[in-house]
């Protein structure tokens, strides 16, 4: 098969004496070469974990992967050691983080890092090094000038382009891109997420971009995951799931998501709010919000249904409305 990436019934803890926190529960997810895929869920949904997951990065103590397979290029990650891990994190998947100076050394300059994380990974000379980073630099638009600055001296949208080259430098097979845009202003969001996408064809990579914008995701992707305390609620393709959401969760979240053309006095929001992870009800983890719930929802977790289009529910309520 054509899968780079494939997560099969992924478990992630965070285990303290006081209670466990069960941020991911039973993650199915693939995603082709080439593809990009959005991750969409709300604050709490277990969308970071997930990521941190695939970068072998989950912090232990007190987050433990309890079950499940991460496979990427044929390769169950799990069992890597931490040096195939760090190898894993050069040359096959890079991450992009909402804040960009999680990845940028305030203390160095950019360039200074750039060619540090180049010269870690190939076996190039500096002045190679110093080359490649200045081309890559131009792609995303920093001129050539801003080689010795420092961080500081960047705006977060500039620091953000920064952060695109140095994942980009060791040609990843997969980007995953954490909120890249929503620590910046509205109108560089819009730029950046254009960098990261013309990037992301050019170079062929598949991507995750996780983020709770519907939006974004919209324009970005061609996949989408819709996430919900820690499993994937509904997925398929941009046009299966914005034109014929079968969940009752993305249904609200479509309801509920102002659109600029219309009257948003109609705006529905879902009523209360994402279950606490230390303590997820019985049965389907939507059932105390949804307004479709019978009685088998609260104790039974629903299967998946469908093929593609996929979505985790007891019920295909909307084909019966229709
Ligand atoms: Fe709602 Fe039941 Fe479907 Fe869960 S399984 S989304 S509670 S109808």
């Amino acid at each position: 098969d054509n899968n780079i990436l494939e997560i099969k019934n992924l478990h992630v803890h965070y285990i303290t004496e006081d209670e466990t926190v069960r941020a991911v529960n039973g993650l199915n997810l693939s995603l082709q070469k080439g593809e990009s895929l959005g991750l969409v869920g709300e604050t709490g949904a277990g969308k970071t974990t997930t990521a941190l997951s695939i970068m072998q990065l989950v912090p232990y103590p007190p987050g433990v992967i309890t079950d499940g397979e991460i496979i990427f290029q044929g390769k169950n990650l799990i069992y890597n050691t931490d040096k195939e891990n760090q190898q894993m994190r050069g040359n096959g998947i890079s991450m992009i983080f909402q804040d960009p100076m999680t990845s940028l050394n305030p203390i160095m300059t950019i360039g200074e890092q750039l060619v540090e994380v180049i010269l870690t990974h190939k076996k190039v000379t500096k002045e190679e090094a110093k080359q490649q980073a200045i081309e890559l630099l131009k792609v995303v638009g920093v001129k050539e000038d801003r080689f010795n600055d420092y961080p500081h001296q960047f705006s977060g949208g500039m620091k953000q382009r920064v952060v695109i080259t140095m994942a980009l430098l060791c040609n990843p097979q997969l980007l995953i891109a954490d909120e890249p845009t929503t620590a910046l202003d509205v109108t560089i969001q819009a730029q950046v997420l254009d960098i990261i996408r013309e990037l992301q064809q050019k170079y062929n990579m598949s991507m995750i971009l996780i983020t709770h914008d519907l939006g974004v995701v919209a324009e970005t992707c061609d996949k989408v995951a819709i996430m919900y305390a820690g499993e994937i609620v509904e997925t398929g393709t941009i046009e299966e799931v914005y034109t014929n959401a079968k969940h009752p969760y993305t249904r609200g979240l479509f309801e509920s998501i102002p659109k600029l053309d219309e009257d948003n006095e109609k705006l529905i929001p879902i009523p209360g709010s994402t279950p606490n992870a230390a303590a997820l009800p019985d049965g389907c983890f939507f059932h105390p919000r949804c307004k479709y719930k019978q009685e088998i929802c609260e104790k039974v977790s629903p299967p998946v249904m469908g093929e593609g289009h996929c979505y985790k529910c007891h019920f295909s309520l909307f084909e019966k409305e229709q």
